[in-house]
């Protein structure tokens, strides 16, 4: 099995909370990747925020 990069660290100091609005779930995942690899930003997720970025 391949180990994934998980910057433990930045996952204690940046918990998802439990019931994250779709906008909370955006910006932890932008952080997120910045900072790990333990995890791509879910697809859903992805076209979310293309819409978001069509707005500007
Ligand atoms: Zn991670």
């Amino acid at each position: 099995m391949a180990k994934s990069k998980l910057n433990y660290e930045w996952h204690l100091k940046n918990k998802m909370p439990a019931k994250a609005t779709i906008d909370q779930r955006i910006k932890w995942h932008l952080e997120h990747i910045k900072y790990c690899e333990c995890r791509e930003i879910p697809e859903k997720l992805v076209e979310e925020i293309k819409k978001k970025k069509n707005f500007h």
